[in-house]
């Protein structure tokens, strides 16, 4: 009996939550209750299930008599089930009275919004308006007051199980590793938990939030004036929520920064939650392993494969810009024979020192590779032939001049060949450039060694 209605009451659970939203808000009963949206869902799934109840246990019989048992009542018991609820919560009987006025309501607009015709309509708006009457009832007759005294103990009761649960949470918000901050609506730092009291104040701020004593009014964006750009542009933006990474210099560290709003019903924005996790240790981690990925271990040039990444990228740079770069190639001259004279290790502190003196004449923003063996590659940005010739030569001059001891004492001196080429429209093919500058070598080496050929 009456599955049609049953059936589109439950399929439109949705809509009934949208109506009695808008006319709570409407009439400011939102103040009152709760902010979240699951609140109302339950509240309504509560009343259409103790409806669909009530029509299974009475058939279409919801009129009522003065002698009617409200005690089996499923509509009434709903509502006895509900005053105690909203009773010890604080709420009056005219507030809880007037709000069921409105998700009547909310059910005959539903009723009346449907394709039911128009015999059908009537008895379903029938149907529910009796059903809240029931309810209603069953609300009044558990209200009746139990005196004074019984109300008192009621509240008592129901405060002692708010902060209880109250204190639950906040267990649960101070024992969260990572540092949250609750950011009134003004920006104002409401509250912070433990870890972030810690990180960032040294714990000097201790839990005196809570509790009554006031400390001192704290900004977000005078405290954290690294946070304030993303802050400002998060509260302005219409996202719920956004994160990102940060290095904070006070601070040395690396920061998750996560920021979600808190919105009441109405969509309202009240507030951000900030959380600030430290990532340096993993920020650091990640660095290393890419060092490692990118970097010969014996002497800290970049590795072959990631020096030629770069120069990829450096090519397109270069051809987009139309800007010239500067490619050359070092060999030290032979090497072998140090290797054979002084030993592979001295042989090794070649090339670690090689390196050393090669990183001390570049700039910071010149790239500088291991190309195999103790052959080296160097790249110059923004740098043209003649530029790129007064650099090679300089390094020539330098690592000419740089020594060191063999494991016996005896002095250790090298020189390195150089080859040099600028990119050009013609050879701006990474595979002309390297045949290129090899080429230019090869001279180097043919015409004597310990020289720069450019081609
Ligand atoms: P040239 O002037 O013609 O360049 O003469 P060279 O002796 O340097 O000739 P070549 O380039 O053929 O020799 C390279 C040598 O470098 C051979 C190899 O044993 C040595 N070598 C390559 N990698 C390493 C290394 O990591 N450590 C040491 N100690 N020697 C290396
Ligand atoms: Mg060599
Ligand atoms: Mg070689």
């Amino acid at each position: 009996m009456f599955s049609n209605l049953v059936k589109y009451i439950r399929d439109n659970e949705e809509e009934i939550m949208g109506k009695i939203l808008f006319y709570a808000q409407r009439q400011d009963y939102t103040k009152y209750t709760s902010s979240l949206k699951e609140a109302w869902r339950l509240s309504v799934a509560g009343l259409s299930n103790a409806f669909i109840e009530a029509i299974q246990v009475s058939g279409d019989d919801f009129e009522l008599t003065p002698d009617d048992d409200y005690v089996a009542d499923p509509a009434a018991q709903y509502g006895i089930l509900q005053a105690h609820r909203h009773k010890e919560r604080g709420i009056t009987l005219d507030m809880f009275l007037g709000l069921m006025k409105y998700y009547r309501q909310s059910y005959q607009d539903l009723i009346e919004g449907s394709n039911f015709d128009k015999v059908e309509r009537k008895t379903y708006s029938n149907l529910i308006n009796r059903y809240f009457d029931r309810v209603e009832i069953g609300f009044c007759k558990t209200w009746a007051p139990g005196g004074q005294d019984q109300t008192v103990k009621d509240l008592q009761n129901r405060n002692r199980q708010m902060t209880n649960e109250k204190n639950k949470y906040l267990t649960m918000f101070e024992s969260l590793s990572m540092p949250v901050f609750l950011i009134d609506k003004d920006g104002i730092i409401e509250n912070m938990n433990h870890v972030a009291s810690t990180v960032f104040y040294s714990g000097k701020l201790p839990g005196d939030k809570y509790y009554g004593e006031q400390g001192k009014i704290l900004y977000l964006e005078e405290e954290f004036p690294w946070l304030s750009d993303k802050y400002r542009e998060f509260v302005q933006s219409n996202e719920p929520g956004s994160s990102y990474d940060k290095y904070v210099n006070s601070q040395e560290k690396y920061f998750h920064v996560s920021f979600s709003k808190f919105l009441d019903v109405s969509g309202k924005f009240t507030g951000t939650i900030a959380i600030a996790e430290d990532i340096t240790n993993r920020k650091n981690l990640e660095k290393e392993l890419e060092n490692l990925a990118t970097t010969d271990p014996l002497t800290g040039a970049k590795n072959r494969r990631s020096f030629l990444q770069l120069l990829e990228n450096e090519v397109a740079r270069s051809q987009r810009y139309d800007h010239p770069f500067a490619l050359l190639m070092m060999d030290i001259d032979h090497f072998k024979k140090i290797n054979d004279t002084y030993g592979h290790d001295a042989g090794d502190r070649v090339l670690k020192l090689l390196v050393a003196e090669s990183f001390g004449v570049l700039r910071g923003c010149d790239l500088f590779g291991r190309w195999g063996g103790e052959e080296f590659v160097a790249l110059l940005p923004e740098t043209d032939l003649a530029q790129a010739a007064v650099v090679a030569e300089r390094l020539r001059a330098h690592i000419g001049r740089a020594e060191l001891n063999s494991d016996d004492g005896a002095l250790i001196k090298f020189t390195v060949s150089i080859g040099l080429t600028v990119v050009t429209e013609s050879n701006c093919l990474i595979d002309n450039l390297f045949k290129t500058v090899d080429e230019a070598m090869y001279l180097a080496k043919e015409q004597g060694r310990n020289r720069v050929v450019r081609l």
